[in-house]
């Protein structure tokens, strides 16, 4: 399809024009906010396109599927980011090719990312998830767990921790979605009013997708995931 460019261009301007819309409504710069283009739809071509059109952070949710891309456009600045669950068996490909992981889960997690880490001399960045809907499907800590995950993680050599991930419930309107993401930024506060330790920040927050990032700008979102506006018309 040789029109391919012109239509994810024009979808990626359209979304921005929305990012920039968001956060000027919530008096906040646009340069606070990030797009990750969630390229887990579309191959690595179509991703290329979307690398072209000016998005430079790429968000998969498989760790194979990251492998291979980041393979096939190795030729491509860009930054690639983890979203989704991580096995641990995946680690060691996974953590040399990413600049973020979105989606630690569990202290288990943490500790193996920490471990792997420091045998391959890399400082991992990451984000600890919240399971802020309670939909049972969903990874990540209660919110109520937070406080004491972030006491653990401290202590974990080769990880930083530098914020939150949360995903709205599945079947959240767009109001409940606000409440929701409202919940993690106010976690956040508090932790943070609360005291860090040393080698963690809570400056990331990463929420909002497709049907909710404008909602998200709203609550403090410095990262935005999003798939499938970008591929409309294409898949
Ligand atoms: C697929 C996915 C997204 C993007 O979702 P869209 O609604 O298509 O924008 C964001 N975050 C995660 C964790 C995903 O798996």
């Amino acid at each position: 399809m040789n029109n391919l460019i012109e239509v994810v261009t024009s979808n990626y301007q359209k979304v921005l024009a929305e990012v920039a819309d968001a956060t000027n409504k919530a008096n906040r710069q646009l340069s606070d906010v990030t797009v990750v283009g969630v390229s887990k739809y579309v191959d690595a071509n179509t991703t290329e396109m979307l690398v072209r059109a000016g998005c430079h952070t790429l968000g998969e949710s498989r760790p194979q599927t990251l492998w291979d891309k980041a393979g096939q456009l190795s030729h491509l600045h860009c930054d690639w980011h983890m979203i989704g669950h991580l096995q641990r068996n995946k680690l060691r490909r996974t953590l040399p090719l990413v600049a973020l992981v979105h989606s630690i889960d569990s202290l288990r997690l943490a500790e193996s990312i920490s471990s792997t880490a420091v045998e391959l001399g890399l400082n991992v960045s990451g984000l600890l998830e919240v399971n802020i809907s309670g939909d049972i499907s969903k990874h990540g800590f209660p919110p109520d767990d937070v406080a004491e995950a972030i006491g653990a993680v401290s202590q974990l050599e080769g990880l930083s921790v530098v914020g939150l991930m949360a995903m709205s419930g599945l079947n959240s309107s767009p109001t409940e979605a606000r409440r929701e993401f409202a919940e993690v930024r106010v976690l956040r506060d508090t932790l943070v009013a609360g005291g860090l330790p040393g080698n963690v920040t809570l400056a990331q927050l990463s929420m909002g997708m497709s049907g909710d990032f404008c909602e998200a700008i709203a609550e403090g979102a410095t990262l935005v995931r999003i798939g499938s506006r970008l591929f409309e018309g294409l898949v």
